[in-house]
């Protein structure tokens, strides 16, 4: 059998229309509460940070959502995306295992974010929209809404994560080619930035507060909306072309996943590979175990609460039914910045409490590690986040060799790690921490949660 074993579909395989998972679920999702009265939101509250087109994704329990054609014709550029067989890493590791890998890495962000940054600039445009803010934590979300701004004529600002913009200068200069300007968070622009720094002059900043700095700024001006990079319905939904490409190139390669993994930060590069799979299994039987993988530094699915919270740091956002370590807990700054989120997509903790997703998590030495094997046999060096995919495909393809069972493992490699070069380096000098968290620190960001609905 040749080493190099790929399948590629034709432009017009590119999916027609969205996936979404509420048309399927066995159970509805817990209402989104305003922070203000606890009551669930309505679409005109959201209004004044989402474009309609959005709001009404976000709400919508249909189970197909077209993709309009000027989005499908940009994202033509580089889907649909390449799904590879690993066969040089089955060979390596001895494993009686099929592993393919969806390849995200191609678009010219070099991450799947761009799905879900076109179509999102894309409503805000027809919205007459002029400014989008944002957060972004590693920079691939900054990177992605910055292109996909300067395709529809859109003004970006991003919040950078503090620990990351020192940590990649490289992601800011990426988005500043684009016209946009990246900010670092917590920044002294938003009350809410300036409220972090005179009580934390030195906070390494996280999502929550970048996020509160975006919706602030947001909401300041008619012409500027907020945009979201994961977490929420619509980004999950933006990204099922992933898991919709999948499975027609697995039945070119007439096979079908006993595991379907992915890495979650706040969940959206799983759910568009997981929900189209998971939907059909919902819908007619089958036995596909689902593996989310987080950071066991930032353990949000496997040790935090379910339960009602903040998107944000300083609660400017809806409250969601959601796992969560608390909007005030602050991750340790490992290098899977894309990682370090207090939440969890409501959907995927949804699914994850019913037991239709397996979490786990694993150590940042454990991940690198995996990931260097993966690249010393297939070629390609993924971002620190999706070493944690690769991690746990790599243990069960290992746990496979000793059963001598021949599992199909579909996993997503959802972004490539050319911006990650120095956590290399330090992986390889042997200088990468193993940072844990404080379970002290967690208990208080959990106590402080918003008490009177369960
Ligand atoms: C942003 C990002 C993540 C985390 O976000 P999800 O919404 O969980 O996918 C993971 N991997 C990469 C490469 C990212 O850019």
């Amino acid at each position: 059998m040749s080493d190099t074993i790929k399948y590629l579909l034709d432009e017009q395989d590119l999916p027609k229309s969205w996936y979404n998972i509420n048309a399927d679920l066995p159970v509805p999702l817990d209402p989104v509460l305003h922070p203000g009265t606890k009551e669930p939101i309505t679409p005109d509250d959201l209004a004044p940070i989402f474009p309609r087109a959005v709001i009404e994704q976000e709400m919508s329990a249909e189970r197909e959502i077209e993709i309009p054609g000027p989005v499908r014709d940009v994202l033509r550029q580089w889907r649909p995306s390449p799904l590879f067989r690993a066969r040089r890493l089955e060979r390596a590791l001895g494993t009686p295992a099929r592993i393919y890998y969806k390849y995200e890495g191609v678009s010219p962000a070099g991450s799947h974010k761009p799905n879900t940054a076109i179509p999102q600039a894309f409503y805000n445009k027809e919205e007459g929209v002029k400014r989008i803010t944002t957060e972004t934590g590693a920079g691939q979300w900054g990177s992605s809404l910055a292109l996909a701004g300067n395709f529809f004529g859109l003004e970006i600002i991003v919040f950078m994560v503090k620990v990351s913009y020192f940590q990649k200068p490289y992601r800011r200069a990426f988005m500043e080619a684009f016209g946009a300007q990246c900010i670092p968070s917590p920044s002294d622009q938003t009350a809410s930035g300036r409220a972090i720094l005179a009580e934390h002059p030195d906070s390494n900043g996280s999502l929550g507060i970048a996020i509160s700095e975006a919706v602030e700024m947001a909401v300041q001006r008619d012409d500027t909306k907020y945009a979201l990079g994961s977490v929420l319905n619509h980004v999950l939904l933006h990204q099922t072309v992933t898991g919709q490409e999948s499975m027609k190139q697995l039945e070119m390669a007439g096979d079908w996943p006993d595991l379907v993994i992915g890495c979650t930060g706040g969940g959206s590069n799983f759910a568009g590979l997981a929900f189209p799979f998971l939907g059909k299994q919902l819908r007619e039987g089958g036995n596909i175990q689902f593996i989310a993988v987080e950071p066991s530094a930032c353990p949000t699915l496997t040790k935090g609460k379910f339960a009602y919270d903040f998107g944000d740091t300083a609660h400017l956002t809806p409250l969601v039914k959601m796992y969560t370590l608390g909007s005030s807990f602050m991750p340790p700054g490992f290098h899977a910045g894309g990682l370090r989120y207090h939440g969890m997509a409501p959907q995927i903790s949804h699914l994850t409490k019913h037991g239709y997703i397996a979490p786990r998590a694993y150590s940042q030495l454990d991940t690198f590690a995996a990931g260097v094997r993966f690249a010393k046999a297939e070629g390609i060096i993924p971002a620190p986040e999706a070493n944690h995919a690769v991690c746990a495909a790599l243990e069960e393809a290992e746990k496979c060799r000793e059963s001598g069972e021949a599992k199909t493992i579909l996993f997503n490699l959802c972004g490539h790690g050319h911006f990650d070069m120095p956590a290399y380096m330090d992986f390889m000098a042997g200088k990468l921490q193993e940072l844990t968290y404080d379970e002290s620190e967690i208990a208080m960001a959990l106590s402080g949660l918003p008490c009177g609905f369960d």
